[in-house]
């Protein structure tokens, strides 16, 4: 087994792929070029007078406060916490800081796309939370909001965290807060999908105008390295989250990544709200566009405000399909989308691409049974040309 050889045919393999995974983006590439810094190697660790335990790597302090400072700029936010190493640790740090042992939180369903991670069994069983379920109706992909309330009464969560994994449509957000401030809840929004569309303002730009933490992912529509960022305007909740992050959930926290991440956001300043706009757009379109080719996208006519549609269960079981099958007909023509009938459009748009007819083309023929390998070959050449 060549692991250099291995990992180098994924790098060509990939950029001769169509990429539509909707969790997925190509990182920068001088964010890429600094996870192989020296930095990968190092450690830092700022006690509480502001000492750093580690020596030969004081300059670190500025790259960090820089990479705050970025994050808040973008989202907004008076605070940011950028260290955690993903979206999955982040939500823990924030949720065991702001829940107790015992307490009731409330979150969105996996079924109708919520994040599987707040599922009774994954962290609400590690930190001893009850976790119930938002009211929410599948088809519309809205909150229940009366049936909020009702819940809200007899369960008396502490905390809502709203957010999904399979996120196609912002929130009635100022409905849940009401709710949430007249029987004390806190609000964390857990934007992990979309962290790079709230930056953009394209999607849900209201968030920490209503819910106390906005939680998520680097790397997903944010095209950093892969980990997770916390920001909030409330300085002691910040406190407790810092303090959930060393040496309860995680000790050193990837030094070269943060840097990636830092100038990620640096970056980010300039072409977010562009970048964010067309992936919108790209999604809606390709949406649009593959159900007036006949293949099953859910949420006609809107189809989507994020940055990813969904496939049809039904649609696909009357062509004698599965999700994993249709993935992997798609895969053998270089056309990448997860197994969970997701579509994603992040990393096309991020290269720049909007030909959706053409990809939205690409991806019938496939499922029709025609090898269009080569053709998407010479697209993706188009969108990765030279890099
Ligand atoms: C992906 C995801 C996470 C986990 O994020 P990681 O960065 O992979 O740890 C958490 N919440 C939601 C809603 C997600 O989609």
């Amino acid at each position: 087994m060549n692991i250099e050889k291995t990992v180098k045919s994924i790098d060509r393999y990939r950029r001769m792929c169509l990429n539509l995974q909707a969790s997925e983006n190509m990182i920068l590439p001088e964010a890429l070029s600094l996870l192989s810094s020296d930095l990968s190697g190092r450690y830092w660790h700022e006690d509480e007078s502001g000492t750093n335990s580690y020596g030969g790597i004081d300059s670190f302090r500025d790259i960090l406060r820089e990479g705050e400072r970025c994050a808040t700029r973008l989202f907004g936010a008076e605070f940011a916490e950028i260290r955690p190493i993903g979206g999955h640790i982040a939500a823990a740090a924030v949720l065991r800081a702001i829940t107790r042992p015992g307490d009731t939180i409330m979150h969105i369903p996996s079924r109708s796309g919520g994040y599987p991670g707040y599922d009774q069994r994954y962290l609400p069983d590690l930190l001893s939370l009850k976790s119930i379920e938002i009211p929410f109706t599948d088809e519309t992909q809205d909150i229940d909001m009366s049936e909020l309330e009702v819940k809200v009464k007899n369960a008396r969560p502490s905390v809502i965290i709203l957010g999904q994994s399979a996120f196609v449509k912002p929130y009635d957000l100022k409905s849940v807060s009401g709710i949430c401030s007249e029987n004390g809840i806190r609000l964390v929004y857990d934007g992990s999908h979309v962290m790079g569309l709230i930056a953009g303002k394209a999607f849900q730009p209201d968030t920490l105008d209503y819910s106390d933490v906005l939680v998520g992912s680097t790397h997903k529509t944010m095209p950093g390295p892969q980990g997770g960022i916390i920001l909030t305007n409330d300085a002691i909740t910040m406190e407790k989250i810092r303090g959930q992050l060393t040496w309860t959930l995680q000790d050193n926290f990837h030094l070269a990544r943060v840097a990636s991440l830092a100038l990620t956001l640096q970056k980010m300043i300039s072409f977010a709200e562009a970048y964010a706009r067309r992936v919108v757009r790209n999604s809606y379109e390709l949406g649009k566009t593959l159900y007036e080719l006949s293949m099953g996208i859910r949420f006609s006519p809107w189809f989507s405000h994020s940055h990813q549609i969904i496939v049809d269960d039904k649609w696909l079981s009357e062509k004698g399909l599965n999700r994993v099958e249709f993935s992997r007909t798609l895969e053998r023509n270089n056309i990448i989308v997860d197994r969970d009938g997701r579509i994603g459009t992040s990393e096309i748009s991020r290269m720049g691409y909007e030909d959706m007819q053409t990809v939205a083309d690409l991806m019938v023929s496939a499922i029709s049974g025609k090898n269009i390998r080569e053709d998407v070959i010479s697209v993706a050449e188009k969108i990765y040309g030279g890099t």
